[in-house]
């Protein structure tokens, strides 16, 4: 694969860049997928194979730092990834970088870049800088005129409504994703498959008052079928599905299993750039633990890596009473000790729970958390991620991460804060 290159005085554009075709972990700035880029002498501004701009960073002398930058989502969110000066950053989340997210929500790591004026002058004016390139670009090769005239066409306007378009098939914006998404920098694709949850926690802020329900077979293809023409030809760039909502293994096993094959096969991820499919979805202790033993077989062999996350939140019963969520102690023990069965049973399939904070709780939270994670896992294990979530909003705590570093250094299970993310 070869990129065309254009540079002139003032610019240099780069078309059908090869970015990194798998996701690592790495503590050096990676591009994903194939891409194209225009540098100017202060900025660098990249574009999806749509044209669409998705990264983006400041090259003046106020940038904050030369290794961090923004990314804009399907939600047509502008998130800032700091390296937080890389001091704790992976500990805490797994991750070299930090997304600072531009609404309020639970981290307690990083600052505010995204009211820096280096960073609002790109979130405001990333624009304004394509079409003074496109103005100033002297007889540019064909095919870069083209990708210019495309670009420049995909106006912040029009962006937006991309993004409304992606909510309409997703029944509504994805208002949390799972945190197991960070494996492909939360770039996944939604197939709403069912709605609601059977819980209606009293803490939770994303809930919706419906009750449970699942779509049809025939709902799922046509989501599939306009995901598919949404996503165009950046759907190679993409290798990670999340199946919706807040409660998708609740759904049948068939309609579960039926939505992810449909959907490998329409999105041809075998043959994405991106390398390595995953498959992302929330569950609940209900639904874990009555899922019968053959889903787990068939997502077992299926051609995805499958990752399920599960709302465990405490295992003291003072807490879940008090959270307002409907189960017992007894059912969070049972979904733990399913949760190291399966993840023991199944090499391609992770499933990962998650546990809230917060300096109010009983101190029995605590005690019964570390009566899990530690007492009921007798050796350090590398499957099967803890992740801890502060209950409070916009409050980052010195003592809730000290907290958070002391638990997370005594469980013998992975263990990482959880950042809410929507999409
Ligand atoms: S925490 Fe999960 S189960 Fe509880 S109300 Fe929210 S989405 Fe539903």
């Amino acid at each position: 694969m070869t990129a065309t290159i254009f540079t002139d005085e003032h610019h240099k554009i780069c078309l059908d860049k090869p970015g990194a075709d798998t996701y690592i972990k790495i503590s050096y700035p990676l591009k994903y997928g194939r891409y194209s880029e225009i540098e100017t002498r202060d900025a660098v501004l990249q574009f999806n194979l749509n044209h669409e701009i998705v990264r983006a960073r400041g090259k003046d002398s106020k940038w904050i730092q030369p290794t961090e930058w923004l990314k804009r989502s399907m939600g047509n969110d502008w998130v800032y990834y700091s390296t937080g000066g890389y001091t704790g950053v992976f500990e805490a989340t797994g991750e070299y970088y930090l997304p600072n997210l531009p609404y309020p929500t639970n981290s307690l790591l990083g600052g505010k870049p995204l009211k820096e004026p280096s960073v609002m002058r790109i979130t405001h004016h990333w624009y304004d800088i394509l079409q003074a390139v496109k103005a100033q670009c002297n007889r540019p090769h064909p095919a870069v005129q083209s990708f210019l005239e495309q670009a420049v066409a995909n106006t912040p306007k029009i962006l937006e409504q991309k993004a409304q378009q992606l909510f309409d098939i997703a029944d509504g914006r994805i208002t949390v994703m799972p945190p197991d998404a960070r494996h492909v920098d939360y770039d996944i694709i939604p197939l709403t498959i069912s709605h609601g949850c059977i819980y209606k926690c009293k803490f939770c802020r994303v809930k919706t008052n419906a009750p449970f329900s699942m779509a049809s077979e025939t709902e799922i293809l046509s989501k599939i079928a306009r995901l598919k023409k949404l996503y165009g030809n950046d759907l190679v760039n993409y290798n990670g599905l999340f199946l919706g909502e807040h409660d998708a293994l609740n759904a049948h096993a068939g309609l579960i299993l039926f939505a992810a094959d449909s959907a490998f096969k329409a999105f041809d991820f075998k043959n994405a750039y991106m390398k390595g499919a995953r498959l992302f979805m929330f569950g609940s202790v209900d639904s874990l633990l009555k899922a019968p033993p053959y889903l787990f077989e068939k997502l077992n062999a299926l051609d995805y890596r499958t990752h399920i996350n599960i709302g465990l939140e405490s295992a003291n019963q003072e807490t879940l009473d008090r959270i307002g969520k409907p189960i017992t102690t007894d059912q969070v023990l049972r979904a733990f000790d399913k949760m190291q069965q399966i993840n023991g049973q199944y090499d391609r399939i992770e499933i990962t729970a998650n546990f809230i904070m917060d300096d109010t709780l009983p101190k029995a939270h605590y005690t019964t958390f570390l009566s899990l994670v530690r007492d009921k896992v007798p050796r350090p294990r590398d499957k099967g991620s803890i992740y801890l979530s502060p209950l409070r909003i916009n409050a980052p705590s010195r003592s809730v991460l000290f907290q958070f570093n002391e638990l997370k250094r005594l469980s013998h299970l992975p263990t990482y804060l959880y950042i809410i993310q929507r999409l």
